[in-house]
């Protein structure tokens, strides 16, 4: 049976390990904090999977949680009104044909890894760096590097044609809060986009407190244009000064979600976050100083930004394309052209979710703020568009292409902008 080692225990790098141990594979995982660690460390991310993400979850039967976690049963998408305070000028709503769902990563991967050793798997906890990956090569057919947005993954170069971005577009702010009052029908991600500024997000999610009991929890996340208005989190001090401003900037810019969120209270002492991330895309391969290939995996090679909600998505669907290649390669050796073949077969979906999300942090184009607006009126729309986020290549070729965007609109019932005028 051959040895593979995985570098990282977050989305990508633990779904890949319990997947090839299902399999009968030997598998060594390096985590760089227990899973006790993980339960007490800090949030990590709003983690929303849609469905079809969940099920490379389910196929291996990860999906501990589905009947506790509370289904995300749509997306409300709102623009602000730029003039008249507390009204909205864009507003449509829809349902996901199957919910996502969202469970703090911190119960979800301390989980995973306990049942990785409870099932046998070798677990080393250490800050790896090169030299942990030059060792394990030795004594491993193939080694993968999922540190996510860790320092390691460094070793893989920035590739330049992919990567149109080179800093944080976006700040951000995160807290989980308990309380929040639900929105009115069914329950959603709320997408406010504020053009120019940033957006805010809403969305319900599963946690666990301190002795161990299931919690429902709403995430919110601020994400501010950077030099923006929303753009207040760089010098926070602590947690309360950080929800006092997120509150204050949301009563002022969606007091719609202020008034769900006034009388909530932080789900525990470590519930939020600030930080930023420059989107980008890395070469799959790296050399060792041994002259010996890593692949990278998950982040660690594409990273976008979180607005689209589709980083733990990707990784899980990486987690699952690099699986079936491992289990189709049987004896025949992880060389670098079947490294860069298994990246690219991944790319092939991973690019459209670059391409829409690096779209969205740029303001709308006029085409895109026509399906908007008309999403609005015309519900098969709205139900097409809220629906792209669980297969991001549905964005496309109306995303980037104004004549396809007519045809697009057609096709649900909406008159093209130049009809409607
Ligand atoms: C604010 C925010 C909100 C987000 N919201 C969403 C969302 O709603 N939906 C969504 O799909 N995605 C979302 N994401 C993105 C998502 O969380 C990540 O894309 C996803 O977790 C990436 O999975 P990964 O396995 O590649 O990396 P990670 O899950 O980050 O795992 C990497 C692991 O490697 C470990 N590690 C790092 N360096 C080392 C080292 N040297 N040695 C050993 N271990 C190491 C890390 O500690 C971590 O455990 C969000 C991200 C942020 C920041």
């Amino acid at each position: 049976m051959r040895q593979i080692a995985i570098i990282g225990a977050g989305q990508a790098g633990l779904q890949l390990a319990l997947g090839l141990q299902h399999h009968g594979y030997q598998v060594t995982l390096v985590a760089d904090r227990t899973p006790e660690q993980v339960e007490s460390g800090r949030v990590m991310s709003t983690q929303a999977l849609f469905h079809d993400a969940c099920e490379t979850e389910r196929q291996l039967g990860l999906n501990f949680w589905d009947g506790l976690c509370p289904p995300i049963e749509g997306i409300a998408f709102s623009v602000p009104h730029p003039e008249l305070a507390g009204q909205k000028a864009v507003a449509f709503e829809a349902q996901l044909n199957d919910p996502a769902y969202s469970i703090d990563q911190r119960v979800k991967f301390a989980h995973w890894q306990r049942t990785f050793a409870e099932r046998g798997g070798q677990v080393m906890t250490e800050q790896a760096d090169v030299d942990t990956a030059e060792r394990l090569s030795v004594t491993h057919d193939l080694v993968l590097v999922a540190t996510g947005k860790g320092d390691l993954g460094r070793i893989f170069a920035r590739d330049e044609s992919r990567s149109p971005y080179n800093a944080p577009q976006r700040h951000l702010a995160l807290a989980y809060f308990k309380g929040v009052r639900p929105r009115p029908g069914h329950s959603a991600v709320s997408f406010n986009l504020i053009p120019g500024v940033g957006e805010v997000f809403l969305m319900p999610g599963l946690t666990r407190t301190g002795d161990g009991a299931w919690l429902p929890y709403e995430n919110v996340l601020i994400e501010a244009v950077p030099g923006g208005p929303l753009d207040v989190f760089g010098d926070v001090g602590d947690s309360g000064e950080q929800v006092r401003r997120m509150l204050s900037l949301m009563a002022t810019f969606t007091p719609w979600e202020y008034d769900r969120v006034k009388d909530a209270e932080l789900t525990d002492p470590v519930g939020t976050l600030v930080g930023r991330v420059t989107p980008q895309v890395r070469r799959p391969v790296a050399t060792l100083p041994s002259g010996r290939p890593v692949l990278g995996l998950g982040d660690a090679l594409v990273v976008n930004d979180p607005l689209t909600g589709q980083g733990a998505g990707s990784a899980a669907r990486a987690a699952a394309v690099y699986l079936e290649r491992i289990l189709w390669q049987r004896e025949r050796p992880f060389d670098r052209s079947w490294m860069h073949d298994t990246f690219e077969d991944y790319w092939g979906y991973a690019r459209y979710v670059t391409q829409w999300t690096n779209a969205l942090l740029a303001p709308p184009p006029p085409h895109v703020l026509g399906v908007l607006d008309a999403a609005q009126r015309h519900p098969s729309l709205a139900h097409a568009f809220v629906n792209g986020f669980n297969h991001p290549p549905q964005f496309f070729p109306w995303l980037t292409s104004p004549q396809e965007a007519v045809t697009f609109m057609t096709r649900h019932g909406a008159p093209s902008p130049a009809v409607h005028a």
